[in-house]
C-alpha cells in the first residue's frame, strides 16, 4: 500500500469512557464486520475481557475507509484504560501518528484522560479530541467540549460529538482521522525495518507478533532477522489482522500486521525488537521499549505442587504477551516451589492469576503483595528487597521505599474528604488546579505502597464515586518500616511476613494472629500463634488442645462410621501441611492470605 493512503491512529481515553464501543461502530461502518458477527466489544477477544467488561491487551485492526472516492486503510489499535496497563497503552503509541482522545460527556476529563493525552504528545501523535456518548440524557457536551478545548488549545468547536451506541459521529470521526492524521514517513525503498510492538502465543501456531512496518518490505517468502535477540527465522506466513488474520504477500513501510514464524519458544520473540529482512539487513534497529518496572511483588505457589513445572510454562507462555509481568523462582518453607512475581499493579496481579487459572488450569496460593525495598543493614551491605525473606535479620541503618506522584481529579466538593485520605496515606500535597469551576485536580505525593492496595477503593467511596486517580514513578524516599513476622508454635512460617510502617505492625500482627486462631484446627496440644519483629513478640493467640474425650467419642461407635471417618481424614491429610508438629490445612493459607 502506498504509505499516503495509510493512517495509524490509536483509541485513548479513561477506563469506560467508551473506546471499545466507538472501535466497534468503526468496525461495522468500515464494513469488515457484518451486523450478524457483530458482538459488544468485538475487540476484546479474551473471556476475561468479556466478562469484566474492561480491555486489558491492545488490539490492532486494519479498516479500509474510503473519502471522497478514495480508500484509505486505516490501522485502529484500541487500548485499555487502567493506571496498571499504560505500559500497554504506550507500546501501542509508538505503531501510531494520530490518537483519538475520547472523553465521556456525561464525566469530563478524568484522571486517564490526562496521563493517555500526555504520553501521546510525547510520542508527537497528532490529537483528534472527541466527545462521546452524546446519547445520553445526562450529556453535557458544551461544558466539556470548554475543558478539553483548554486542555488542548484547541477551539470547542473543533472537539467531534459521536455517540458509541448509535453510531452518530462516527462517519465524521473517521473522515477527520483521514484528513488529520499524518501519513508514515518511513522510507519505502531502504532495507526492511519493523517494530515489534506486541506478541501473543497460539496454541495452533505458535508465537504471533505484531508489527508496526517503518521502512521497507517484508515478504512472505523471505528470511527474517530479529536484531536485538540476533535469530533467523523462515515466516510461516505474514498478514494483516481484519479483523481476523488475513495473509498477504508483503508487508510495506507504514503497515501494521502480523508475522507467524512458528517459533513456539518464547525467547525468539521480543516486544520491542526490530526485525529485517536477513536477505537485505538494516544496519540500524530501531528505538525499542523501555522495560517496564514492576510496582508489586508477591509469591504464587501451586497448591498442588506437582504442578510447579507447569506454572513455569503457563508463565513463559503468559510472558510473551504481557511483558510487564516478571517471575523467578521461589521456595517458601510452608507453601513449597513457586515464583516470586512482579507486576504493575494489584488489577494486573489479579488478571495475571486468573489467567493462570482459567486459560492454564492452575491452582494457586498468592502471598500478600508488596511493593520492593532497598534496605541497608548494620554492616553496610544493601539488600533489595522484594521478598520479606530477604529483609536482613539484625539492626537496620535504613530502609527506602519507592514513591509516586498522585493526581487525583475530584467535584470540588471532596477536596476536603481527599485531603483527609491522602493524609492518611502518608501522602505530601503538592499543587491544586481548577480544570473547570466545579472540579479540581490535586497533587500529592505518596509512598507506593500506600496507593497500590486499598487507596483507589477508599477514594471512591469517599467520593461516591466520582474522583478519579492516576500515579507514576517519582523517586523514592527514606521510611521506618519494620518486618513482622508469624510463628506457630515457635515456628516462623514464611509465607505469612510482611513488611510494614512501624504504626501498622502492631495492627497487622493482631489481625494476622487472629485470623490464623480460627483457621486452624484444634489438636492434641496447645498452639501458640505469635506476632513478632525480630524476637519481640507484638501479638499473641492461643489455639487450645482438644481434650481427650471428645477424641474417644470420636473413635467410638459403629465401625462403617469409623471406616468412613478414615478415609475422610485421609483425603483431609493430602490438603494438610505439616508445619513442625502442626496440621495446618491448605484452606488455611488460602484464606488467611486472602484479604491481609
Ligand atoms: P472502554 O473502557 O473505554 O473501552 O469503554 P467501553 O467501550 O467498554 O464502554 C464502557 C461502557 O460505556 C459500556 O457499558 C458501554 O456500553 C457504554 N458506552 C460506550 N459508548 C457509549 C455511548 O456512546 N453511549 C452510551 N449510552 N453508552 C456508551
Ligand atoms: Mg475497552
Amino acid at each position: 500500500t502506498d504509505q499516503s493512503l495509510i493512517r495509524n491512529f490509536c483509541i485513548i481515553a479513561h477506563i469506560d469512557h467508551g473506546k471499545s464501543t466507538v472501535a466497534d461502530r468503526i468496525l461495522q461502518m468500515s464494513g469488515i464486520v457484518s451486523q450478524r458477527e457483530m458482538h459488544d466489544r468485538f475487540l476484546d477477544r479474551m473471556d476475561i475481557e468479556q466478562e469484566r467488561g474492561i480491555t486489558i491487551k491492545s488490539q490492532a485492526v486494519r479498516v479500509p475507509w474510503t473519502v471522497d472516492g478514495t480508500e484509505y486503510t486505516l490501522g485502529m489499535i484500541d487500548t485499555p484504560g487502567h493506571v496498571d496497563f499504560t505500559y500497554e497503552v504506550s507500546r501501542a503509541l509508538a505503531a501510531c501518528e494520530g490518537a483519538v482522545l475520547l472523553v465521556d460527556a456525561t464525566q469530563g476529563i478524568e484522571a486517564q484522560t490526562l496521563s493517555n493525552l500526555y504520553m501521546a504528545i510525547d510520542h508527537d501523535l497528532t490529537i483528534i479530541p472527541v466527545l462521546n456518548k452524546i446519547d445520553l440524557p445526562s450529556a453535557e457536551p458544551e461544558k466539556h467540549a470548554e475543558e478539553i478545548a483548554g486542555l488542548i488549545g484547541c477551539d470547542p468547536s473543533e472537539v467531534l460529538r459521536v455517540s458509541g451506541k448509535t453510531g452518530e459521529g462516527v462517519q465524521e470521526l473517521l473522515d477527520r482521522i483521514v484528513m488529520e492524521v499524518p501519513e508514515p514517513t518511513g522510507k519505502p525503498d531502504a532495507p526492511a525495518r519493523a517494530l515489534i510492538f506486541d506478541s501473543v502465543y497460539d496454541s495452533y501456531r505458535g508465537i504471533v507478533t505484531y508489527i508496526r512496518m517503518v521502512d521497507g518490505e517484508l515478504k512472505a517468502r523471505e528470511k527474517l532477522h530479529m536484531m536485538g535477540i540476533g535469530m533467523t527465522h523462515d515466516p510461516i506466513e505474514i498478514g494483516v489482522i481484519s479483523p481476523e488474520m488475513m495473509p498477504t504477500k508483503a508487508l510495506g513501510a507504514g503497515e501494521v500486521g502480523y508475522v507467524i514464524t512458528g517459533a513456539k519458544d518464547v525467547s525468539q520473540s521480543k516486544v520491542g525488537d526490530t526485525i529485517t529482512s536477513a536477505v537485505n539487513p538494516a544496519n540500524e534497529p530501531l528505538e525499542g521499549y523501555q522495560d517496564p518496572q514492576p510496582m508489586v511483588y508477591a509469591g504464587l505457589f501451586p497448591i498442588d505442587n506437582a504442578q510447579y513445572p507447569d506454572l513455569r510454562e503457563a508463565l513463559d507462555k503468559l510472558k510473551l504477551n504481557d511483558a510487564a509481568l516478571i517471575y523467578e523462582p521461589e521456595t517458601s518453607v510452608a507453601l513449597g516451589f513457586g515464583f516470586r512475581c512482579g507486576f504493575l499493579g494489584l488489577l494486573h496481579m489479579e488478571i495475571v492469576s486468573e489467567r493462570l487459572s482459567r486459560e492454564f488450569g492452575l491452582d494457586l496460593i498468592s502471598t500478600a503483595p508488596n511493593v520492593p525495598y532497598e534496605v541497608t543493614a548494620e554492616d553496610g551491605t544493601l539488600h533489595h528487597v522484594t521478598n520479606p525473606s530477604e529483609f536482613p535479620e539484625g539492626k537496620i541503618k535504613s530502609i527506602v521505599e519507592p514513591m509516586v506522584a498522585a493526581d487525583i481529579i475530584t467535584p470540588k466538593e471532596f477536596i476536603g474528604a481527599v485531603m483527609d485520605l491522602c493524609q492518611e496515606h502518608r501522602g505530601e500535597m503538592g499543587t491544586m488546579e481548577y480544570i473547570s469551576t466545579e472540579r479540581v485536580e490535586m497533587h500529592y505525593r505518596m509512598p507506593l505502597a500506600e496507593i497500590v492496595f486499598d487507596f483507589f477503593d477508599q477514594l471512591k467511596s469517599r467520593t461516591k464515586g466520582y474522583a478519579s486517580l492516576d500515579y507514576h514513578e517519582d523517586g523514592e524516599q527514606s521510611a521506618d518500616l519494620v518486618k513482622v513476622d508469624i510463628l506457630i508454635q515457635g515456628e516462623k512460617v514464611d509465607a505469612f511476613s510482611a513488611i510494614v510502617h512501624r504504626d501498622k505492625a502492631y495492627s497487622y500482627g493482631v489481625k494476622m494472629t487472629k485470623k490464623l486462631r480460627e483457621l486452624i484446627p484444634r489438636q492434641q496440644f496447645e498452639i501458640p500463634i505469635q506476632a513478632a519483629i525480630g524476637s519481640r513478640i507484638i501479638a499473641r493467640e492461643n489455639i487450645r488442645a482438644l481434650r481427650k474425650d471428645v477424641l474417644a467419642k470420636c473413635y467410638g461407635g459403629d465401625i462403617t462410621r469409623k471406616r468412613k471417618l478414615l478415609e475422610k481424614q485421609k483425603a483431609g491429610k493430602k490438603r494438610m501441611k505439616m508445619l513442625g508438629h502442626v496440621e495446618v490445612p491448605q484452606e488455611a493459607f488460602v484464606a488467611a492470605l486472602a484479604t491481609s
